[in-house]
């Protein structure tokens, strides 16, 4: 490691899309700006443990890292398909919505092009003395003016599974990382969000083989889509969001509980194609059924019999207890947020609620730090912004309102002008 000290006025933790996008705006549009990203991984995969066969985006494809703010930047999706000039050819393959093999792609493509962008360089440490802070990576240290967390969430798994965690109780996010063997076992998937689909289409279509009987269970009253309609998607606007910020804290909370499924259901894509598999294997052709779907499923407890599990779960309406005998279970449970262990040393200055960092105005975080110095965040307010946060319809909106706050002027238009909707309360109006 090199011991001396560069100085950035940036540094980012974490180069995933969210950071990429600011990343990439700052080296087309804010040049006054020196800028360095971290990223640990060696070989750019945008959650390389998910990318499983069949599997696309949520989100449409002009919802890139920079096209809301800055359409003509060189790090947009359609200067990446015009660059491998496959452009005609991917507007006649007329994709209602891009694989997320593409979108990785894109990713790595524009994480590979960006100076400003250092992969395989895991951040160790943050600190702040001096009056900077002093990031020590892998290859060397640096002092930056601010910082950007942008290290992603951690995977959730029920804490009477922790202890069973190995190759044959997985969490969903790993799950393309090994090679796995599911030929006449017993699999189970807890879960029904897109993960628990994306994992259920493959399982069904025998990707590791032809299970003997595979079980998807969801706490959910039924596998529920993901709401896209219009006025939903309004909740993923600029205007939306600035409304949403001004809301007390108790009813931000109680909106984004309500709006679960305008970010967390399955699309209706991937649910009519489960439903036409099932269809046609199990009533067309007369398998016997071996793949159930089961709502309304908490798992509670798990314990290991042999080589197996047993997974017990409650009933959502009757308050029956039920037992699956498993071989391989499978949560697609979700993500928490976290502290990275390489902020331990900044942790005493940090407002935390219950262990989470505090986002503020400008995506700043909560600490005792002096003032010019930002700490912001990415993917760590959302029962500050909204549902919108932890998705990447306004990444390129919220890197343009921190590097506008962080260059002290207006580099990026960011106001959005007013829609159809009326959020606000409006005092008189001449109906
Ligand atoms: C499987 C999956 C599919 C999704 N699909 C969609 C979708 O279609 N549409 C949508 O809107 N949202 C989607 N999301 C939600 C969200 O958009 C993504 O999770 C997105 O990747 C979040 O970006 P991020 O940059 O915050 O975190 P991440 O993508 O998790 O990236 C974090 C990065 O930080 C790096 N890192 C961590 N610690 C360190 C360290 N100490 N030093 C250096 N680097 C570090 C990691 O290597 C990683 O590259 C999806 C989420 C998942 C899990």
């Amino acid at each position: 490691m090199s011991d001396v000290s560069h100085s950035v006025d940036l540094a980012g933790i974490g180069a995933g899309p969210f950071n990429l996008s600011i990343a990439a705006l700052a080296d087309s549009h804010v040049p006054s700006l020196t800028t360095r990203f971290f990223d640990r991984q060696r070989h750019y995969v945008w959650h390389s443990g998910m990318m499983l066969p069949g599997t696309h985006l949520q989100t449409g494809f002009l919802k890139d890292l920079v096209t809301g703010v800055a359409p003509t930047s060189p790090h947009s999706f359609l200067s990446y398909l015009v660059a491998h000039r496959r452009f005609y050819r991917f507007l006649n393959a007329e994709l209602s919505t891009v694989s997320r093999a593409e979108f990785s792609d894109y990713l790595r493509w524009v994480a590979e092009h960006l100076p400003n962008v250092s992969l395989d360089e895991g951040v160790r440490e943050v600190d702040f003395a001096d009056d900077h802070f002093r990031v020590t990576t892998e290859h060397g240290r640096y002092r930056a003016r601010h910082l950007c967390l942008g290290t992603g969430k951690r995977p959730w798994l029920p804490a009477f599974a922790e202890p069973l965690r190995g190759p044959r109780c997985l969490h969903a996010e790993s799950i393309a990382e090994m090679t796995h063997d599911f030929s006449d076992q017993r699999v189970v998937i807890v879960g029904g969000g897109q993960s628990g689909a994306d994992i259920f289409i493959n399982a069904l279509n025998g990707h590791w083989g032809m299970p003997a009987s595979l079980h998807w269970l969801s706490r959910r009253r039924n596998f529920q889509p993901l709401d896209e309609t219009a006025f939903t998607n309004e909740y993923f606007t600029p205007e939306y969001t600035s409304w949403f910020t001004e809301l007390d804290d108790a009813t931000r909370q109680r909106e984004v509980l309500a709006q679960k499924y305008a970010s967390d259901g399955i699309t209706p894509a991937a649910l009519l194609d489960i439903y036409q598999r099932l269809y046609h294997r199990f009533d067309v052709l007369g398998e016997p059924r071996w793949a159930h779907l089961l709502p309304h499923r908490e798992a509670v407890d798990m314990d290991s019999i042999g080589e197996g599990f047993r997974l017990w779960t409650t009933h959502g309406l009757t308050g029956d207890r039920e037992r699956f005998d498993a071989d391989i279970v499978i949560f697609a449970t979700g993500f928490q947020s976290g502290l990275p262990e390489c902020l331990a040393p900044l942790q005493d200055r940090l407002s935390l609620t219950d262990g989470s960092i505090t986002v503020g105005d400008h995506f700043m975080v909560e600490w005792d730090g002096p003032p010019g110095h930002g700490l912001y965040a990415v993917n760590a307010g959302r029962t500050r912004y909204g549902i919108a946060e932890p998705q990447l319809s306004l990444m390129a909106w919220r890197s343009a309102v921190i590097l506008n706050h962080m260059a002290g002027r207006a580099v990026f238009d960011i106001e959005d002008d007013p829609g159809p909707v009326t959020w606000r309360p409006v005092k008189d109006r001449n109906a």
